[in-house]
């Protein structure tokens, strides 16, 4: 089981948490409600979750142009 952080934006591989045992308490997503984490998180067949984050990347160009949070896949 591992969780994968990838950009929401570009789709780019941030970081992946390999063989995590905690629990989902722990990773700061009850923070989230519901609606936040339906559109971050991701749970895959295998078991895995995706969390769609934002790259540092994409976080600089949002803030030099914050235009850009209207278009949510400006990349593409
Ligand atoms: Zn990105």
């Amino acid at each position: 089981m591992a969780i994968r952080y990838e950009c929401r934006h570009c789709g780019k591989a941030i970081g992946k948490l390999d063989n995590f045992a905690v629990e989902e308490h722990d990773l700061g997503f009850q923070a989230l409600t519901n609606e936040e984490r339906l559109e971050m998180i991701e749970y895959e067949q295998n078991g895995d979750i995706k969390v769609k984050a934002i790259c540092e990347n994409c976080q600089e160009a949002l803030e030099r142009n914050p235009t850009f949070h209207q278009l949510d896949s400006f990349i593409q």
